[in-house]
């Protein structure tokens, strides 16, 4: 899976990528993430990326030429079409079930707007999907396009030595995951579970299962 990561601040996304999982999926290259810096590509002479806002108002607007090049030069170099993805709090809210879409794509553009966001024409016209990671404003779309990465990224087939945990988390049966222990088997007075000592695969299922189904209705009965 290839992901192309349209950028003011590459050195953002190379800091995230280069620990634990995902850096070994890099260098396995289950992963291939290429950052690229939009300011590469203005043709202002002085590299300018943003302008005023028409009609007034706080902050800047980055601006739609450099953008839509850094996406031109992102498709040339995969090869063939590949969606761009802008990450803003305006999109819909990011879910595991995306994640699981993106899959079918090997290859994925994303777009990371800074200081007020971008001009809407751009979006208009190369944009495929708009995406939010929550209901808040971050100051710049690098953490939501690391957010997207990660999510999709360890959904690949071999990006997770044991693939079996993946399957079994929270959201993939439309639940919350079971509460997990390990050692000790007493900590501050508190106990493992017995059923989870008891060696009986089906009945350890059962329990979980009905963790899952209880905190589920408990912390998230939207999910049922
Ligand atoms: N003026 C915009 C608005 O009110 O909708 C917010 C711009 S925000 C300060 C700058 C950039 O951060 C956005 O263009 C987007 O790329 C990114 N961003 C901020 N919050 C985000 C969120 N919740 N999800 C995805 N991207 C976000």
């Amino acid at each position: 899976m290839n992901f192309y990561i349209l950028t003011l601040f590459p050195d953002m996304v190379v800091a995230v990528m280069a620990e634990s999982i995902m850096a070994r999926a890099r260098e396995s290259k289950l992963v291939n993430i290429y950052p690229m810096n939009i300011r590469d590509f203005s043709a202002d002479k002085h590299k300018k990326v943003d302008d005023y806002p028409y009609g007034g108002g706080a902050g800047m607007v980055m601006f739609c030429q450099p953008i839509f090049d850094a996406y031109q030069e992102a498709l040339r170099r995969i090869g063939h079409e590949a969606p761009l993805v802008y990450l803003t709090p305006q999109g819909h809210t990011f879910t595991q079930q995306m994640a699981h879409d993106f899959l079918k794509y090997d290859a994925l553009v994303l777009l990371c707007g800074h200081y007020e966001g971008v001009d809407e024409r751009v979006i208009e016209e190369i944009v495929d999907f708009q995406i939010s990671i929550g209901d808040y404003v971050l100051t710049g779309g690098e953490l939501p396009a690391m957010v997207l990465v990660d999510a999709i990224a360890r959904l690949v087939p071999g990006v997770l030595h044991n693939e079996a945990s993946a399957g079994a988390e929270s959201f993939e049966n439309g639940l919350l995951e079971y509460p997990q222990y390990t050692r000790p088997r007493v900590w501050h007075g508190r106990e493992v579970p017995e059923i989870l000592l008891s060696g009986h695969h089906a009945k350890v299922d059962e329990w979980r299962l009905s963790q899952s189904k209880a905190r589920t209705e408990r912390i998230r009965p939207d999910l049922l």
